[in-house]
């Protein structure tokens, strides 16, 4: 999500896989580009003219996980299962029960009390996304290198030594329910650091607005309360959008955990793309320190440099 210069690697300003899925059967790809810029490295911007309120483009997450205080969420997409038949729990409808038979027959295997334990009683949700990842490349559904591509948080060791714990708590949970040595052999501690390190500042926490969508529109940021998200998910293109106070585009979510980029304003061809990270209504001081602390940088955009 967001980029410093520093930690850049070129390698993916190579290629444009994001738009080969451009066939004569799929939608038109988004009118968007990734690029590099001076000062803050890789961003995204309007190849086209966009009209405010115009969906940009949808993202499927690359991986996601349901909140421990959603017991209600579809384990695959995270929509609402309330209304679902009982066989098909914990997935909302049987596309999305298929799509996630492989790592969850591999979850299944396992027992996971020490380390969903581990987890509540240091208040973190990361991890679940690590697990999750970690089962989708045990079942073959995921690369281990998925989320190499995003940009890592800088680690203290006091974090480091936290994920540690949480590293042998999930490798012990696997090797207990004798998954083979060589269909685990990607899980070593530095791959789950590395994992953990891009989530921290790349994950997204889903808040479903349903019914509100269209009152969406209109706020510069659905800051719908902590407690009503139903979720964590990482996704690839959305976290090249850098961030602005005052944002041209958001990110949404309706139903479940694919996430919809809008304009919140007319945006011209060329214009870099931003949506912004935290409550856009905060102060000024409160939102550099947020940014900060959260994302490691100081913003600079011109809410922030004219003290608004
Ligand atoms: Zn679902
Ligand atoms: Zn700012």
């Amino acid at each position: 999500m967001v980029v410093t210069p520093f930690l850049l690697t070129r390698r993916f300003f190579k290629t444009s896989f994001y738009f080969s899925f451009s066939t004569a059967t799929a939608p038109p790809p988004p009118p968007i580009r990734v690029g590099l810029t001076e000062s803050v490295g890789r961003a995204v911007f309007a190849t086209r003219r966009i009209a405010a309120g115009d969906l940009i483009h949808t993202a499927s997450p690359a991986v996601c996980h349901p909140s421990t205080t959603a017991p209600a969420a579809c384990y695959s997409c995270l929509a609402n299962t309330n209304s679902r038949p009982q066989q098909l729990l914990p997935f909302c409808t049987q596309h999305c029960h298929q799509r996630s038979k492989g790592y969850y027959d591999v979850e299944m295997k396992a027992n996971w009390v020490a380390f969903d334990d581990y987890c509540r009683t240091h208040g973190l949700k990361y991890p679940f996304l690590v697990k999750r990842l970690a089962c989708m490349v045990i079942s073959g559904d995921a690369g281990s290198d998925t989320l190499d591509i995003l940009q890592p948080a800088n680690l203290t060791l006091e974090m480091v030594l936290q994920m540690e714990e949480g590293f042998v708590l999930l490798r012990n949970a696997f090797t207990k329910a004798l998954i083979a040595d060589e269909h685990i052999a990607f899980l070593t501690k530095q791959w789950y650091i590395n994992v953990l390190a891009r989530i921290r500042i790349n994950a997204f926490r889903i808040d479903l607005a349903g019914g509100l969508y269209e009152d969406l529109l209109s706020s510069a940021v659905a800051t719908v309360k902590a407690e009503a998200a139903v979720g964590n998910a990482v996704y690839i293109l959305p976290s090249f959008y850098n961030h602005d106070c005052d944002p041209n585009a958001h990110i949404i979510w309706i139903d479940n955990a694919d996430a919809k980029l809008k304009a919140l304003r007319d945006i011209d061809e060329g214009e870099e793309l931003r949506i912004c990270y935290i409550d856009a209504s905060l102060h000024r001081d409160a939102r550099q320190e947020l940014l900060f602390r959260g994302f490691g940088f100081q913003c600079n955009c011109s809410r922030c440099l004219h003290g608004d």
